[in-house]
């Protein structure tokens, strides 16, 4: 009985559930006989209502055969116990896990056994369990997607043609796709996995399919190192198939260095094929530029190429310190040349003299033919007058050298006109070389002439008249006077010839030498002559009212005779009651004058006016011209006159005149008579009407009335 109470203080004192069961024989289920205290607060029941129920009242229902199939092989005969993990039954319907021992007692006399069973609460330890199990089973599922990454991965970089690779913080190799062998080692990458980093750059060096190391593997190692070292690869390789890619390292967070290579190819195809048509265009734009400064013929810069070296050597010496020069060359007789013999010959002259003056260039001189013959070279530097001069002299002895043509030799010649800074500013050196090449011309051909400080003073007070010629003809300070002309025969005053004067607010009355000349090159000449015009007919027609008007005579310039507004011009004419000739110069008959002209004389003739050539023997009109236009009067060149009475030659000359005329039926006037003797001699010779210094100068019109007595008679006057 010691033992029994023992059991059950030990029943007692335990946390696990005890209970007692008895099964009255074998495959008979066993119920419960006795139960302790924890057992009843385990399972919620108490010993009244626990003690004959079967065991299985126990148990969760739907996991008792389970459990059962897992003891039973302990329950057969002979076993002492028997274990296993079981899902209690509570009496309010929950469940919880328990471990439950079952000791079994030898059987009695009837058969029947008692068991003892303990079942312990396991729920925390399951739940871990549990836990535990998501945990792994998470675990697992990690890995097979990482698998699977990997090998998609190893799919994606295998199917790329550049070559990548993967190397470890110790540079051993972790990866790298099938391209990466044949195309950096010229071998299929076995799995080595020792391949360290330097025997691949080793093997690649020499491996000979990377363009750039073929001759200089060693130091192409050693780059690749250093590159390595300082923690990154930039390299463009083009391998030997003709493909290039761009090598890249990068390092990944752990330490893993990653070598990509982008297929660079067709880029740099493209950039290939974009930098030659770059340079092919610049080329071209180049020699375009090129063209735009030169010219065709000879190959000599233009005017363009001269205005960029004068551009430049104005900005390197600026104007005053004197050291460029210009010199202008113009050739003698090419036009000539050109006319009579052709083009193909002017192109042959302007060829050899551009040959023979670059010959003479210095290095820092600058050539061009800035038009049809006229060609400039601008030096610079010190002493660059003297240099100029001595230039010049040199080009005008090499260009009076005969030039062969087709056997013909043909002399040309030149006149040089040179400006120099400071005293012509880096702007003017070529208007200023043009002025001096125009008086080296004027003064004899085949000078050198150097422009100075008395032409840019002369240009300068023209170029203030020529300003001064345009106020003065708005505020009409031109004015008519006029010259007597008289008759031989009678030596009664006929006409006047009406000329132009400039009075000058501040300098006076100024002859037309100080501004017809200007007037013409500033294309007023014309407005000039209308002005004249008018004002001496409409002077004229007041004057001689009421009495017989004088002849009047008026100089016409070419501008004047070919403007458009000739119809006012005839019709202030036709007012005029007395006669109005137009005085020619001879020089315009010189030249072949086309259809208009012809008609604008035409136009005036029939409208009665006088047509008459001035300045007549004064050396180039032809007597084919003077047919064609067939003038109504002739007047003989001052010049002729002046040497008719002590020049035997002369006489003959001014009766040949004469004689043409008649025969023409054309009158003549003789100008300049300045003595008696000229008076005499000319009435001898025939011209039918004088005009002179002796019958008075050109004067106002007033002193013409006044000296000539032209008033209507006072008597009239006074007795009206
Ligand atoms: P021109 O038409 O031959 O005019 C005659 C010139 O000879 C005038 O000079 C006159 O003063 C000058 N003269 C007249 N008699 C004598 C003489 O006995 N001895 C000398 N030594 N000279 C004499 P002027 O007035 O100085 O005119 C010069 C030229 O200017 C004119 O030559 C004419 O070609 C031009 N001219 C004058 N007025 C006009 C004009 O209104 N329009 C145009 N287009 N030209 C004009
Ligand atoms: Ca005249
Ligand atoms: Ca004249």
């Amino acid at each position: 009985m010691r033992l029994e109470s023992f059991l059950q203080s030990f029943a007692r004192l335990t946390q696990d559930s005890v209970i007692v069961i008895y099964s009255p024989a074998p495959d008979v289920e066993g119920s419960i006989v006795w139960c302790n205290d924890a057992f009843s607060k385990a399972f919620g029941h108490d010993d009244v209502d626990t003690l004959g129920n079967s065991i299985s009242t126990l148990f969760e229902p739907v996991r008792y055969r389970a459990m059962l199939d897992e003891i039973r092989p302990d329950m057969i005969e002979g076993e002492t116990g028997a274990n296993a993990e079981v899902s209690c039954l509570r009496a309010d319907g929950t469940t919880f896990w328990g471990n439950l021992q079952i000791l079994y007692a030898p059987r009695d006399e009837t058969g029947g056994r008692s068991s003892a069973g303990i079942i312990r609460d396991i729920s925390n330890l399951k739940q871990r369990e549990a836990k535990a199990a998501e945990a792994l089973d998470e675990r697992e599922a990690m890995a097979r997607e990482a698998e699977a990454l990997w090998s998609r991965l190893l799919l994606a970089i295998d199917s790329l043609d550049a070559p990548i690779g993967i190397w470890d913080k110790n540079q051993r190799l972790v990866i790298c796709n099938k391209s990466f062998g044949p195309r950096l080692m010229g071998r299929p990458m076995p799995s080595e996995p020792d391949l360290t980093f330097q025997d691949f750059l080793r093997e690649a060096a020499y491996a000979g399919t990377i363009m750039s190391t073929i001759g200089r593997e060693e130091e192409w190692i050693a780059e690749a190192i250093a590159a390595m070292e300082t923690g990154y690869i930039d390299n463009l390789e083009t391998f030997s198939d003709g493909r290039a890619f761009l090598a890249k390292s990068e390092l990944s967070a752990n330490g893993d260095m990653v070598i990509h290579n982008i297929e660079m190819t067709d880029a740099i195809a493209r950039e290939r094929e974009l930098s030659q048509k770059n340079q092919e265009l610049a080329e071209a734009e180049q020699d375009a530029r090129r063209r735009a400064n030169r010219d065709d013929l000879t190959g000599l810069g233009n005017r363009r190429y001269m205005g960029a070296c004068l551009d430049m050597l104005i900005e390197q010496y600026g104007d005053e310190t004197g050291e460029i020069a210009l010199l202008q060359i113009d050739l003698d007789r090419f036009k000539q040349i050109n006319d009579t013999l052709g083009h193909a010959a002017g192109d042959h002259v302007l060829v050899v003299v551009s040959q023979r003056l670059t010959a003479l260039l210095g290095v820092s001189d600058h050539l061009a033919r800035i038009g049809g013959d006229e060609f400039v070279i601008i030096g610079s530097g010190q002493n660059i007058e003297d240099r100029a001069r001595r230039l010049g002299a040199e080009i005008i002895e090499a260009l009076s050298r005969p030039i062969l043509f087709n056997d013909t030799s043909l002399r040309i010649g030149a006149s040089v006109g040179i400006a120099t800074t400071p005293i012509s500013s880096g702007r003017d050196l070529l208007v200023h070389a043009d002025v001096a090449l125009y008086r080296s011309k004027s003064e004899g051909r085949g000078h050198v002439r150097v422009f100075d400080h008395t032409d840019l003073d002369k240009l300068r007070r023209s170029k203030a008249v020529g300003d001064e010629i345009l106020i003065a003809l708005e505020a009409r300070q031109f004015v008519p006077w006029f010259q007597p002309q008289i008759d031989a025969a009678t030596g009664q005053i006929v006409g006047l010839e009406a000329l132009a004067r400039w009075n000058h607010p501040e300098r006076g009355i100024l002859p037309p030498a100080i501004f017809i000349q200007q007037a013409d090159d500033l294309n007023v000449l014309g407005e000039l002559d209308r002005l004249i015009f008018e004002t001496a007919i409409e002077a004229c027609s007041k004057a001689f009212e009421g009495i017989p008007a004088l002849d009047l005579s008026i100089n016409v310039s070419e501008e004047r005779l070919m403007s458009s507004d000739i119809d006012t011009f005839l019709k202030q004419a036709a007012a005029y009651p007395g006669k109005i000739a137009m005085e020619l110069l001879e020089t315009i008959f010189l030249e072949d004058r086309g259809e208009t002209f012809r008609f604008q004389i035409d136009r005036l003739r029939d409208a009665g006016i006088g047509i008459e050539l001035d300045d007549f023997g004064s050396g180039r009109a032809s007597i084919v011209g003077l047919e064609q236009i067939a003038p109504d009067r002739l007047k003989i060149d001052r010049r002729l006159v002046g040497s008719a009475a002590t020049s035997e030659r002369s006489a003959r000359l001014l009766r040949a005149i004469v004689d043409i005329g008649d025969a023409l039926d054309i009158k003549v006037t003789a100008e300049g008579i300045e003595t008696a003797d000229q008076v005499k001699v000319l009435t001898a010779l025939g011209c039918e009407r004088l005009q002179g210094f002796w019958f008075g100068p050109p004067m106002p019109l007033d002193d013409v009335i006044r000296r000539f007595d032209l008033r209507p008679s006072l008597q009239r006057h006074t007795g009206s």
